[in-house]
């Protein structure tokens, strides 16, 4: 009799032990990841153009201008020729804003920075928010000031050299080139140029999700794992699973919508599943080589 009852003690025991062991085996954390470098790109860029920083491009190839009021008609003019001259050579789009908040801001009534009598500034212009997603350097504004000039061409030389600068264009050494330091009037936009503001803009305004740095230990039974999902396209992501599947079950776990460049870590402890591991994020987006990883 008294063993019986120790018996079923000794059974209870175990039974909530198991059962607490069941709730609580599956931990999961999502952090926010901070001070990520890497780049898992996709571009291998082949365009000869320098930019300031590699793969600069808006999120769309359809791009919002607002042209101040402090510009007269002969400079709105002028820009708006700019602006149309890339559209024939580009696959970008440019559509007035109505709004002043919005992608490129066009001044006209700006001083130009001090400077020596020899030094002559037409204008200034380039990117003034950038964030590194990654794969791409996204440009969120930027703007453009068209100062007064005593001499202009005939084609709009200074207004398309500074939106070349806006869409992240750096100066270089070519006389011939439109983004050479010093303007001229036989300067061209040159085809190196174009090829990468098409290569660029090729990619369409998706998300890019991945999947890195699995860390894994396998215990009997159950895994332990933390891995990186991140998002390094050109807009956000909505919420997506990530799935960890063998040749038997499926485990899903809910990854909360990526901002561009965000990163988190997934880390879960004593899951119920083991063997060859498929991890992958059940969504299509830019880049699909990258949303799968095999254990
Ligand atoms: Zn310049």
């Amino acid at each position: 009799m008294k063993y019986a009852l120790l018996t079923l003690v000794f059974v209870a025991i175990l039974l909530t032990g198991y059962l607490f062991y069941t709730i609580y085996q599956q931990k999961v954390l999502l952090n926010i990841m901070v001070g990520r470098n890497e780049t898992i790109g996709i571009i291998k860029s082949n365009a000869t153009t320098s930019m300031f920083y590699d793969n600069m491009r808006f999120n769309s190839s359809r791009l919002f201008f607002y042209i101040s009021d402090d510009c007269d008609d002969y400079k709105r003019e002028r820009m708006t020729s700019a602006l149309s001259m890339l559209e024939n050579y580009t696959l970008l789009i440019f559509k007035e804003s109505p709004n002043e908040n919005t992608q490129i801001h066009i001044f006209c009534s700006r001083e130009a920075r001090n400077l020596t009598k020899k030094e002559y500034v037409a204008g200034e212009g380039g990117p003034t928010k950038i964030i590194d997603t990654g794969l791409f350097n996204l440009i969120l504004e930027g703007e453009l000031s068209l100062y007064k000039t005593s001499i202009d061409c005939l084609s709009p030389n200074v207004e398309m050299h500074e939106l070349l600068h806006v869409l992240g264009f750096a100066h270089v050494n070519n006389t011939e080139s439109i983004m050479y330091p010093v303007s001229s009037c036989e300067q061209q936009v040159t085809q190196d140029i174009i090829d990468s503001i098409n290569l660029l803009y090729s990619y369409d305004s998706e998300p890019d999700l991945y999947l890195a740095n699995l860390n894994l230990t396998r215990k009997v039974g159950y895994t332990d794992f933390e891995i990186e999902i991140g998002n390094q396209g050109l807009i956000p992501s909505p919420n997506v699973s990530l799935i960890v599947e063998n040749d038997e079950k499926k485990e899903e776990f809910e990854i909360p919508g990526l901002e561009v460049g965000e990163a988190r870590i997934l880390e879960v402890k004593n899951l119920k599943i083991s063997g060859n591991l498929v991890f992958y994020i059940d969504y299509k987006d830019m880049n699909k080589d990258n949303n799968i990883l095999e254990v």
